[in-house]
């Protein structure tokens, strides 16, 4: 389904940084919803008050699954660098065509050795 994460990546390219995070009870690593940068958004909100609305609305996942991070109270916490054999397959799908942006982060060092 070529879904709304899609197109705003397609609308705003590499605008928009694509966040994760890790859901502790799976360990799996899922693309935080994207959204237009903050500039796009309009003003007229106090600072605090738009961030704090921006915190609490990233709790969806691109694969449709929320996520309460640990700022809110929840377990999930946003990471950047992880293997990606972690990452959400479905969160990978709804990107898209855009899906190789998911695999544009910071690998772990470790050892391919595996003996
Ligand atoms: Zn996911």
């Amino acid at each position: 389904m070529g879904g709304a994460a899609e197109r705003l990546l397609q609308e705003w390219g590499t605008t928009i940084e694509l966040d994760f995070a890790r859901m502790p009870d799976t360990g799996k690593v899922h693309v935080v919803f994207p959204e237009p940068p903050r500039w796009a958004q309009g003003d007229g909100e106090p600072i605090g008050t738009a961030a704090d609305a921006a915190l609490t609305a990233r709790t969806s996942m691109v694969c449709g699954l929320k996520l309460r991070l640990e700022a809110q109270g929840g377990r999930g916490f946003f990471l950047a660098t992880f293997p990606d054999e972690q990452l959400c397959a479905r969160c990978v799908k709804g990107l898209g065509r855009h899906s190789v942006r998911a695999f544009e982060h910071p690998q772990p060092e470790t050892d391919h050795d595996g003996a």
